[in-house]
């Protein structure tokens, strides 16, 4: 039986790899922790938690002596690190408390993960370790800075049957990964992200997760500690907490709220359902080369703007009754406002967000051939999946916009 250790596990993607590891594994047992900040919610897990292979945590990974008494009690094999200050405004407002958390957090992780798991050592000097340990890492594609947008409004991945890229995507795989897709994805340009990108940071946020992702690499370098770190991009799904772009319209759309889009929109990000990426951390777990990084993508490039129309159009399709040209039964006390106001007259451009990068896009082709990786999820599916979510969720929803939440949300809009 392995045990995780599992931070941040109240949170969005940890919440949901959580859950995906309970449904495929039986017999594990998860430790989460968590600080509960503003952005944990105990509700988002209270099934889980019923779970005899369960137990719950609540503090902050920086406590030495907290971790230290996990370790103590628990044979812990595998450590995840989901717990982070993740929202890239915030970071911008108060950068302290991301470098606190997501540095020194980590590197206290780290470091009483290897105390526990070192057992003697070899020729050289190097630590050697108890069989079958690893540290995850989960890092972001921010860590690489930005691509520039060279095909402003995208152009299909497959044109006239034939793939036009070649940027180091293996176009084999690429096929297979994409063959059963009703809609080919589009690319807004020639240049995508790889391992061996140079990291190149540019906002508070993507600059602390980028010294936690190479700390983690330097404890495989100096201590041959076994790790390995995931670049994925951005997630979208259930349990998203709604200060996130896709949450937020969604929420903003039912209440008839405006849209808030920085700049002109057209930043173009790679969209990762998250079940997909909770997938490919377990197949890193599992079959990653110790010390290495890998990308975790979704091949789905879009411009903001276009996920905005996309999901006004999507809450259309969803709560319409074509018969009666109104909102469903089902739907009438969840939306706000009347159908007609649910158009793109909602949108409203705000200024853009300081040091707002361009374009993101993650060539994940290493974790496809060494691993066996693809992103199942299109985005059209996706995002239609996470909208009936929120629709038929929404007591989760208005249990977790309260209190701070609330608060900054009433000074950022
Ligand atoms: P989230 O903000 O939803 O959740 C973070 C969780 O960490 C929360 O439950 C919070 O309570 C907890 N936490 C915060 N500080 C803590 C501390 N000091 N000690 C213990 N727990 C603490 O974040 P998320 O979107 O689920 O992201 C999870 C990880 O994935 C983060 O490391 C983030 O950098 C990374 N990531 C996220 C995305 C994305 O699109 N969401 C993309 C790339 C990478």
């Amino acid at each position: 039986m392995k045990t995780y250790l599992v931070t941040g596990g109240a949170g969005f993607i940890g919440a949901n790899f959580v859950k995906y590891m309970l449904k495929k594994y039986d017999d594990i047992k998860i430790i989460i922790l968590d600080k509960l900040t503003y952005a944990g919610n105990l509700g988002t897990i209270k099934e889980e938690l019923k779970d005899k292979r369960v137990e719950f945590v609540k503090g902050d990974i920086g406590n030495r002596e907290l971790v230290e008494n996990i370790f103590m009690q628990h044979n812990i094999d595998y450590v995840v690190n989901f717990a982070a200050e993740s929202h890239v405004d915030r970071s911008i407002e108060n950068p302290k408390i991301f470098l606190e958390t997501n540095i020194l957090g980590t590197q206290n992780l780290l470091d009483i993960s290897k105390q526990h798991w070192i057992i003697g050592k070899d020729e050289n000097g190097y630590p050697t370790y108890k069989e079958g340990k690893k540290f995850l890492q989960v890092s972001t594609d921010e860590v690489y800075g930005f691509l520039n947008r060279e095909y402003p409004d995208g152009k299909l991945l497959i044109d006239n049957g034939q793939l036009t890229v070649d940027n180091g995507l293996k176009i084999e795989e690429l096929k297979k990964v994409l063959e059963d897709r009703e809609v080919m994805p589009k690319i807004f340009g020639e240049k995508f992200f790889t391992e061996e990108t140079a990291l190149n940071p540019r906002s508070p946020y993507a600059t602390s997760k980028t010294a936690a992702d190479m700390l983690t690499r330097a404890y495989s370098e100096t201590y041959h500690m076994p790790i390995n770190v995931t670049r994925c991009s951005n997630n979208y799904g259930p349990y998203h907490f709604p200060e996130k772009l896709i949450p937020l319209i969604i929420k903003n759309i039912l209440e008839g709220k405006k849209l808030p889009v920085y700049g002109d929109g057209k930043q173009v990000r790679d969209w990762l359902y998250v079940e997909d990426h909770c997938k490919g951390i377990d197949m890193v777990i599992n079959g990653g080369k110790l010390g290495e990084a890998y990308n975790i993508g979704g091949f789905n490039e879009e411009q903001n703007i276009n996920i905005v129309k996309l999901t006004i159009d999507t809450i259309r399709k969803l709560i319409i009754d074509n018969g009666q040209l109104a909102i469903k039964e089902e739907y009438k006390n969840i939306v706000k406002c009347n159908l007609n106001d649910i158009s793109y007259d909602l949108i409203t451009y705000v200024q853009d967000r300081l040091g707002h990068d361009a374009r993101y896009a993650i060539d994940p082709s290493k974790t496809v051939r060494e691993l066996g990786f693809y992103p199942e999820t299109p985005f059209n599916i996706g995002i239609e999946k996470t909208i009936k979510w929120y629709l038929n969720n929404q007591d989760w929803v208005n249990e977790v916009v309260s209190g701070d939440y609330q608060k900054y949300y009433e000074k950022m809009y």
